[in-house]
């Protein structure tokens, strides 16, 4: 016999961007289920960098250089490779990802983002207090490191604009990062210190840390399979629990990252996702050689992270279906080159961990009223900054669902612009 318990609202996907929106959506008196297919926070909202991007009010575009473009050929970039047949098949929102790179959609498209972005500490604030989840916080600020003169010069030009958009930073000499981080070997032109953001010492125990106030709060956190969804004949929602419950809701909203489309594609609703998957590996740290701060090795495209496991080496992207066969020949490549200059002890982990970047041909996160079916929401598409702009992203959603005025111009979010 098969129970069904309902409530207002059923989202499914518990990373970052599905605890954000079950959050907001109780906060504003809405009783929510929430049902991923593992724990809370598993999959990619577990594995990033854990750098809460303040400083990001422009989303990553794709470089438009022929230089780049050139060197890519080879696939043996440490910054970004491709799997050739799932690339091939990219090939039309890649080519409207180069166009919304060009400085006039991208000096819009950054515009819209920024209104996320701007308010994306403020909402992990709040949601860090209320869950006692503070310590979490390893330090403010990171460096984005510069090997060469002319690299560093024009990101100085950068955090200028951003400056002006009130995003902090500090230049940094080459002797300024030798008394920063000792524990580095070698010479570098210089850095920026963005000393906005914050970094996390574990993205995956903030991710469980929100979802249990989510329940410290009367929300229920189930698993199950998000395949399992269906409408009902009264115009609602169910899905089935591992354990046997039905669930149904008025309302559900699709957040399950990059395997978003797949569910929403079976109601009618289809949009380009570009699967940017990353690794990470784990290093113990070296007796007397901490790493004070994160820091992007900006020429190469990786990230050393100090985290609760250790150094974390996180890579750059690689084009590939989220579901297709590991090749981990980045993380490789990236450990050959950071070895040469960053305290790495032995590798702590087994495996390399690999986790996708929901990316968009525009950049810009998807979240709304699926078109054409009444009670399918949906929150996806965050490519390089989910773990930023979950919350605000569910502060935000919860507004729209609620027939609230949401904080924010929205508009420039709707999935409508898709499919
Ligand atoms: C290497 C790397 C570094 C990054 N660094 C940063 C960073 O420093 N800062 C930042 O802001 N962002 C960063 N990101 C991006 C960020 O991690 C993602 O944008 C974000 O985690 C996406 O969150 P999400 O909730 O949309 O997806 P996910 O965290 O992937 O959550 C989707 C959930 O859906 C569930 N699910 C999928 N299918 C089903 C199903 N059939 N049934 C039930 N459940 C299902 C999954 O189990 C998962 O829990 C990085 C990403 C990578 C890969």
């Amino acid at each position: 016999m098969s129970f069904t318990t309902k409530q207002d609202t059923i989202v499914l996907g518990a990373g970052m961007v599905g605890v954000g929106c079950a959050l907001h959506l109780q906060a504003l008196g809405k009783s929510v289920a929430l049902l991923d297919r593992r724990a809370p926070g598993l999959e990619t909202s577990y594995g990033n960098a854990g750098i809460i991007q303040r400083e990001a009010i422009a989303p990553y575009a794709l470089p438009r250089d022929l230089g780049f473009l050139m060197s890519g050929v080879t696939n043996q970039r440490v910054d970004v490779r491709y799997h050739a047949a799932d690339a091939a098949r990219m090939l039309g929102p890649l080519w409207d990802y180069h166009r919304n790179s060009a400085p006039g959609p991208y000096k819009r498209i950054s515009r819209e983002y920024e209104t996320l972005i701007a308010r994306s500490l403020e909402t992990h604030t709040q949601l860090m207090n209320d869950a006692g989840a503070s310590h979490l916080v390893a330090g403010r600020g990171y460096l984005m490191l510069y090997r060469t003169e002319r690299e560093l010069l024009d990101f100085f030009k950068v955090a200028d604009e951003r400056a002006e958009a009130g995003v902090n930073h500090i230049k940094l000499t080459g002797a300024d990062v030798a008394r920063e981080e000792p524990a580095l070997v070698g010479s570098f032109a210089g850095a920026v210190r963005w000393t906005d953001p914050l970094a996390i010492r574990s993205p995956g125990d903030l991710v469980q840390a929100y979802a249990r106030l989510f329940e410290q709060r009367g929300g229920a956190v189930h698993l199950g399979d998000a395949g399992t969804l269906r409408q009902t004949d009264a115009g609602g929602w169910q899905v089935e629990t591992a354990n046997g419950f039905t669930l149904e809701a008025k309302q559900v909203v699709v957040a399950l990252g990059p395997w978003t489309t797949q569910l929403t594609a079976r109601f009618g609703y289809s949009a380009p996702v570009i699967p940017k998957r990353g690794y990470h590996m784990h290093y113990a740290n070296l007796p007397g050689r901490p790493l004070n701060s994160t820091i992007i090795d900006a020429e190469f495209g990786y990230v050393i992270a100090p985290m609760k496991d250790g150094l974390r080496l996180t890579t750059g992207a690689e084009l590939a279906n989220a579901d297709a066969p590991r090749t981990p020949s980045q993380i490789d490549a990236a450990e050959k080159i950071a070895r040469q200059n960053f305290p790495l002890g032995e590798r702590v982990d087994a495996e390399p961990w690999m986790g996708t970047r929901p990316c968009m041909p525009d950049m810009k996160p998807v979240f709304g009223a699926v078109p054409g079916v009444p009670g399918l929401w949906c929150a996806f598409g965050h490519g390089h900054q989910g773990f930023t702009l979950g919350p605000v992203t569910g502060e935000l959603l919860a507004a729209m669902m609620t027939g609230g005025t949401p904080r924010v111009d929205v508009r420039p979010f709707s999935p409508e612009r898709f499919g």
